[in-house]
């Protein structure tokens, strides 16, 4: 199998994140320094458009932020990714992805066939999304239903 270097893995830190990791472990071959971990989160404003003016949006948006950052700080810990290699960006998933891979010269994404957008379909939206605009490969698990 052809061997990729450096690896961006998407996860949307919902709990089958983990199935998308245990793919990710095993192509890095024991080597956990090639993964990057990335979750993008949504804009505050398109989360809560009913907080604007009520508080500073700055200061939700960094609540959610670091919010973000420690959830997948527990997630890199558990499968043993080093903490410097791990990214939250805000924004929309199936552009900030590509994104991201481009800019850290990454030459493989991993990420799940579905997740919270696209439960019982083929491919998700941000999937599909990544699948179309990343230059690089691109990887999808498929995800497990438990029910
Ligand atoms: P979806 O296409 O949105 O159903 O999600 C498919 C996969 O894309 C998920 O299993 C994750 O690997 C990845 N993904 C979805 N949303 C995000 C997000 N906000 N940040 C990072 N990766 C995500």
């Amino acid at each position: 199998m052809m061997s990729h270097k450096k690896i961006l893995v998407a996860v949307d830190l919902s709990k089958e994140s983990d199935q998308v990791l245990e793919t990710a472990c095993k192509l890095a071959d024991g080597d956990k320094s090639r993964l990057r971990l990335i979750f993008v989160l949504a804009p505050v404003m398109t989360s809560y458009p009913f907080a604007a003016g009520a508080v500073a949006l700055g200061d939700l948006q960094e609540q959610a932020t670091e919010s973000a950052e420690k959830k997948l700080r527990e997630l890199a810990d558990k499968f043993d990714i080093p903490a410097e290699n791990l990214d939250v960006v805000v924004g929309a998933p199936a552009s900030e992805i590509p994104a991201e891979a481009k800019q850290q010269q990454v030459d493989l994404i991993v990420l799940g066939s579905h997740g919270t957008s696209g439960w019982r379909v083929l491919l998700g939206s941000t999937a599909s999304g990544v699948l179309n605009a990343a230059d690089c490969d691109v990887l999808t698990v498929r995800i497990k239903s438990e029910d």
